[in-house]
Parts: C-alpha cells; sequence; structure tokens
C-alpha cells in the first residue's frame, strides 16, 4: 500500500515538474504553456501506470509498437477519461496501418509515400481523413527512419494531392547529443523547413512541429515545438 502510494507521489512529482519546464521554456519561446502539448511516452509502461498518469492529468499518451499499444488500450477500455489521446510516434509497418488507424488520433510518424498512400485508402473507406505528422530525419542518420529534409519540396505536394490524409505539421528524432544545446540546430533546422514548405505551399497547414524529449524538450520549445514527446522524465528510466 504505502508503494504504491510512493508510485503516485512520484510521477505527481515528475509531472509536475515537467509541466514547470514546458511553462518557463514556452514563455522565453513568447508562447502559453498550452500552446505545447504534452505527449507522455508511455513505451514499456504497464497500464496500470499509463492509468495513474491520466487521472493526474495527462491527456496524450505516445506509443512507439501498434501491437503493445493495442494491448494496453484494450486493458484500459472504458477506464481512461474519453479525452484521452494516444499518438503513434515509432515505425509504423504497412501491415500494422489498419489498426494504428483505429488506435490513434496521430500517426506522427509516417515516414514514406507508399505508407501515406496506404493511410490514404484507409482514411477513404473510414469516411474520414487520417491525421498525420510526416517524420524528418534532420540529422541525416542512416539508423533512423523519416524523409530526407531535401526531398520534402518534390514529396509535399504528392502528398497534399491525397485527400484523405490530413498533414499537421513534421515531427523528427534529433540525433542523441551529449547535452541539450547542441541538438539546437536540428530543432531550427526542422522549423525552418517547415516555414519554408508553408511557403511553397499556401494551401498545407502545416501548424505542428513535434520535436524535443527528455534530454532536450526545453530547448525544442525554444525552438517552436508545438508537441513534445517526453517519456523518461515522466515514468522514470526504462528497462534496458
Ligand atoms: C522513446 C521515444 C520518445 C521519448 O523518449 P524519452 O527520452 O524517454 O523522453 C520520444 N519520441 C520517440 C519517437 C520515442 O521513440
Amino acid at each position: 500500500m504505502q508503494a504504491e502510494v510512493d508510485v503516485e507521489i512520484e510521477l505527481a512529482e515528475r509531472i509536475a515538474r515537467v509541466r514547470e519546464v514546458i511553462a518557463s521554456a514556452a514563455s522565453r519561446s513568447g508562447r502559453r504553456p498550452e500552446d505545447v502539448t504534452l505527449v507522455a511516452v508511455s513505451k514499456t509502461v504497464e497500464p496500470e501506470r499509463i492509468l495513474l498518469a491520466a487521472r493526474l492529468g495527462i491527456t496524450h499518451f505516445g506509443e512507439n509498437r501498434v501491437q503493445e499499444a493495442e494491448a494496453k488500450i484494450l486493458a484500459l477500455s472504458g477506464r481512461l477519461p474519453s479525452a484521452t489521446e494516444w499518438h503513434l510516434v515509432g515505425h509504423l509497418q504497412s501491415n500494422k496501418a489498419r489498426t494504428a488507424v483505429q488506435l490513434f488520433s496521430l500517426i506522427e510518424s509516417v515516414d514514406s509515400v507508399s505508407l501515406a498512400e496506404i493511410l490514404n485508402r484507409l482514411g477513404t473507406r473510414r469516411g474520414s481523413p487520417v491525421p498525420i505528422l510526416l517524420e524528418v530525419n534532420v540529422g541525416g542518420e542512416p539508423t533512423k527512419f523519416g524523409f530526407a529534409p531535401e526531398e520534402m519540396s518534390s514529396v509535399l505536394p504528392r502528398l497534399l494531392d491525397l485527400p484523405m490524409i490530413a498533414i499537421r505539421g513534421l515531427m523528427t528524432v534529433a540525433p542523441a547529443v551529449a547535452e541539450a544545446e547542441l541538438a539546437r540546430p536540428y530543432f531550427r533546422q526542422l522549423r525552418a523547413l517547415r516555414d519554408r514548405l508553408a511557403r511553397e505551399n499556401p494551401s498545407a497547414s502545416l501548424h505542428e512541429l513535434s520535436m524535443g524529449m527528455t534530454g532536450d524538450y526545453p530547448v525544442a520549445i525554444e525552438e517552436g515545438a508545438t508537441i513534445v514527446r517526453v517519456g523518461r522524465a515522466i515514468f522514470g528510466e526504462r528497462p534496458a
């Protein structure tokens, strides 16, 4: 019993701390805290602790694997506030796209034209556009998924022709760096890319910039993040 209370207190303190950091970074960039959506990345976190986080006010959860998310969402069905939203933040295989469209309110990790085409077909079938972000590999790392920044000017007009996906903006996973400040150029690059794409495609609405994780989210917010994806700062270190 005491252990459970401790878990809850620790989680509450961590969430409060993250909220404070978000508020002060938002004010440094001339924005309000509510202009930044906190997505609590709950990969590897068990359903009961997700429920606790939801009771402590977390409204958005991020998962990187469809099957893991499906099992948890099923386990929590009827117990989470109805406003709870799930974002997919990891690579989506085409054979999981159908399930992903049912589970997630935003697929942040669309990283190929062929996946976008599949999601467009699924949107057509269900009769409403599928909200997505386009993942950009700003660091050009061979181990990471995402469009190359250079290809976005030619790719985006093709994707804007797909009527049953709703492209809301860009997402990136910045290279792992020793200190947050070193990630700033990557965040700046994503924002500059978004601004340029918006100029080139005036009909597009690319409001969202999903960037920043536990190690670097204050810097990402200073550079314009509208969505931060924070795991360890909320739930603690993940098992190796
Ligand atoms: C795991 C993960 C996060 C959260 O990382 P933390 O360092 O735990 O904050 C964010 N984005 C993606 C895509 C992830 O896979």
